[in-house]
This record gives C-alpha cells, structure tokens and sequence, in this order.
C-alpha cells in the first residue's frame, strides 16, 4: 500500500505546531508497520538543507494557472525515500511559512494552491504512484479537488487538524487557479462568496477524518463548525475521528537529552531533581509547592483568556506557575507586561522546545484550558512525562483525559469556560497535591505509563486506507 502524505509543515524541517510533530510521527508509524508512504511539503527558506541532507532529485515540474507559471523542483532527503520537497523560491524562499507577525502573506492561495497542482501533475506523470493521497488541513486540501477534477485513479483522504482555519481566499482564487467556476457554488468550494480549500477537501475527497473522536462529532455542531457542520454533517457517513499519539521516541524522559536528570516510570520520583534545577534556573521558589505549566500558542482557542482572568488569584496559591507562549501580539504584550512581576510566576514569551521539555519534566502539573482542541499533543507529553493535566473537558482532552474523581480518573476536568471553573480545578489540583500524597505519586506513575504512542491509531488509518483502496466508504 503507498501512500502520498502531503503536509505544509513537517518535524525537524519546519514546525510552528501540533501539525508538524503528526505529519512527522504518523508516518514513521506507519512506515513502521508496512505502509509504504512518502511524505511532501513545500521546501521554505528556512529549512536547513545541509543539516538535514536535502538534495535536488533533478525532477522538475511546472505549473501554469491563472497567477502565472511556477517551476518547482522536486527535493529529497538523500538517504531516505520518504521524505521530499517542492522548491519553488518566488513562493516559499521566505522567512515565514505562513505570514509575518504583521499578518498572512497575500499569496497564500496561490502559494499552497499551486503546491496542490504541482503534487497532482507529479502523480499524473508518474513521479509519485500512490494508491492514496492523504491532504493534512487547508494548505493541502485543493489536491482532493483536483484529483476528483481529473479522474484520477487514487482514493483520497483529507485530515482535519483545526478546522478554525480553513484557508478562505477571494473569488479570484478560482482564475489566479485556474480552477474552473464550475467550482464555485455551494456544492464546492464557494464559502459565502469565497473560496474555502478546506470545503473543497471535505466535499472532494473519498474519506474526512479529524485528530480524536470528540471533536469529529464536536465539529457537526455549529459551536465548533465554524460555519462548516452543516457540510461535514451531510458528509458524516465518511467523517472518521482518529486520535493523534505523539512519537515514543522524540518524548521519551528516558533519553531526552535537554532535561535536567533523567527518569523512567519507576524511578518518576527523579522528576523532583528536575524540579528543583527548574526553580533554580528560572529563579522561582519553593520545591515543596506544586508547579504548574502552562505551554503553547497564545491564542484564544488556548484558554489563555482564563489565565489572563485568574492572575489576580493566581499569585496568592501556595503554587508556582510557568508559562511558556507565543503568538497573538495582544496576549503576548500581556505576558511581557507580567514578566517578573509576581515571585511565583515565571513567563517567556518565545517558542522554545529545549525549555519545554525542562518544563515538561519539572512539572507536576499541566494547564491545558483550552477553549477546543482537535485533538492536543502537550497533554499526551505530559503525562508520558509523568505530570498530570488540569484541562478544560474538550475535543482530544476529553478522550485522554479521565477525572480523578471517576473510578480509574488520572486528572482534572472542568467543564465550564470560565476563570471561576478554571481556578477551581487549580485549586483542586493544588489541594490534591498536599493531602493526597501518596495517590498524587500513584497517578503520576499510572499516567506515564499510560499508551499514547502511535500503535493503535496508525493501524487505523492503515484500515482506513485498505476500505478506501476496496471501495468501502464511498
Ligand atoms: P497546536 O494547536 O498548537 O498544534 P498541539 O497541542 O497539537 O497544539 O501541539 C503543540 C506542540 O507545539 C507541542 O509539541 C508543544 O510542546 C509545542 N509548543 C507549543 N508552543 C510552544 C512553545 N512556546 N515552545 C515550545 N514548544 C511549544
């Protein structure tokens, strides 16, 4: 079985989140079990191609729509035969791979769009002979579209990862594309007078699926639809909902080299020596309070609005916090302007994986109060670093994570999105750890060794694929 796998970003080339560590782990997941699959993506300036061995295959193919002709050359890691990439400069020669902090760049459109056509034209002269395509968000989605325009012979699966973004373009999209204005209606890609790729991959491809199945069934509702339930309700007969793992290798406390000491689940105690470095480090005191982390993009869809609610009760815990973000200026320029201002609360306002993963095994708690969440990597990290999770009942959070307050519970849920909700299950973590000790040291054992490695879930998608290539779902 070969599978094409087409993301706009993958770890270690270029990662801004959760996306890039999936489109990374799933297929190696997959590779591991006998799917033979390739991966693609656009080859950005900021890819380090000698660090990585990327070299030029000499394939080249062009791309002539509406926007213009687009040469790309076809790019691969030299030892290995699943990773390439399209190089087009005039695209992706650029310093971000979606936009600037000012905004998103212009061209998106056609950007990701002629990425879509190039992969299709590669398939249609034979480079890649895939028996299915699977398009990763709306940076990939016109190649469902554009596999179903032509005929093509191959089954075709789109993921959605956010449906928060959906890559929505003016209608000029449908010239600068040359993708026909037979296009353009409700049935297709038109989206209240725009073009919406993500649609199009919904409505155009063999099989939907999202990152864990509360939100696929979240996602049918108008509060999560974000103007797309209606369509993915009609489409539910093909709409799966496949929980994400995160790569036993990358996070593993065992060996990650970037933490303090390291520990396994029966030696989980160690974590305290990572804790007492990490107050050290970031000038924070107190290794008999429980430290809790709070790391992640700010932006809404986070919960980061509870945690800018709660500061004034925050610092009053007997609790350390540390939170470690970026992304939108408001709430940035909010954590700048706290910066050091409270003893018990350390903040860096960066994206920063080596201090993440400190962070990660310093911890004894996660904050997770996401507002929704497809799916989330930093609680499944969490707990296989043996920290527990304070997270808002969501999406992916509530398929891996249980109350401690159910029979077999592991961690702490609130239900409603507010700061009262939010800091009443802080201070029921915090209570939790002085006066139940020895169930706290139990539960962060139980949690590391909990299975949220690939195994189960690349063997669905593996099932997936084999209903798609018989004909089973449509
Ligand atoms: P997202 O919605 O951002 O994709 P996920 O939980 O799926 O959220 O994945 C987030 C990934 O990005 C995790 O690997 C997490 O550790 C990492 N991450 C997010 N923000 C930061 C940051 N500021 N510094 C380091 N790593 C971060």
């Amino acid at each position: 079985m070969r599978v094409l796998f087409l993301s706009s970003e993958i770890y270690p080339f270029a990662k801004t989140g959760g996306l890039a560590d999936v489109s990374a782990s799933l297929p190696k997941a997959l590779s591991e079990i006998g799917v033979h699959v390739k991966s693609v993506m656009p080859l950005y300036r900021t890819v380090d191609l000698e660090k990585f061995g990327i070299v030029p295959t000499g394939k080249k193919v062009s791309v002539s729509v509406g926007a213009g002709n687009f040469d790309f050359e076809v790019y691969k890691v030299s030892n290995s035969v699943s990773h390439y990439f399209l190089k087009n400069d005039h695209l992706f020669g650029r310093d971000y791979l979606y936009g600037t902090p000012e905004g998103d760049y212009p061209d998106n459109d056609v950007r990701f769009g002629t990425f879509c056509w190039a992969v299709v034209k590669l398939i249609e002269e034979g480079f890649f002979k895939p028996d299915v395509v699977h398009a990763n968000d709306w940076q990939t989605a016109l190649t469902p579209v554009l596999i179903s325009k032509k005929g093509l012979k191959v089954k075709t699966l789109q993921t959605i990862h956010n449906l928060a973004y959906q890559g929505i373009f003016p209608k000029e999209a449908v010239e600068r594309l040359s993708l026909g204005w037979e296009l353009f209606n409700m049935e297709a890609l038109e989206f209240w007078g725009k073009v919406n790729f993500l649609k199009g991959g919904i409505i155009f491809s063999d099989a939907v699926n999202t990152v864990s199945p509360t939100y696929a069934r979240e996602i049918t509702t108008p509060e999560f639809g974000y103007g797309l339930d209606g369509v993915l309700k009609k489409y539910s007969y093909k709409l799966f909902g496949i929980l994400n793992g995160i790569d036993y290798d990358v996070w593993n406390p065992e060996t990650d080299p970037y933490i303090y000491v390291n520990y396994s689940e029966n030696t989980v105690s160690r974590k305290e020596e990572n804790k007492r470095l990490f107050l050290k480090e970031t000038g924070l005191s107190g290794e008999e309070k429980p430290l809790f982390i709070f790391i992640g993009r700010f932006a809404k869809q986070k919960g980061i609005d509870l945690i800018m609610e709660s500061m004034e009760e925050l610092p009053s815990l007997p609790a350390n916090f540390a939170i470690l973000g970026t992304g939108d200026t408001g709430y940035n320029s909010f954590f700048n302007s706290i910066k050091g201002k409270y003893p018990n609360i350390f903040v860096e306002v960066a994206y920063d994986e080596p201090l993440s993963r400190k962070m990660y095994a310093s911890a004894d708690y996660l904050l997770m109060p996401s507002l929704y969440e497809p799916c989330g990597l930093n609680q499944m990290i969490a707990m296989r670093y043996g920290t527990l999770v304070v997270a808002r009942k969501t999406g992916g959070l509530a398929d891996t994570v249980r109350d401690v307050d159910k029979p077999g519970g592991y961690g702490f849920l609130f239900e409603e999105f507010s700061p009262e909700a939010f800091l009443k299950a802080v201070k029921k973590a915090v209570d939790f750890y002085y006066n139940s000790r020895s169930r706290f040291a139990r539960l962060r054992q139980f949690v590391m060794g909990i299975d949220f490695s690939w195994n189960n879930s690349a063997l669905k998608y593996m099932r997936l694929y084999e209903n798609l290539i018989e004909g089973k779902v449509k």
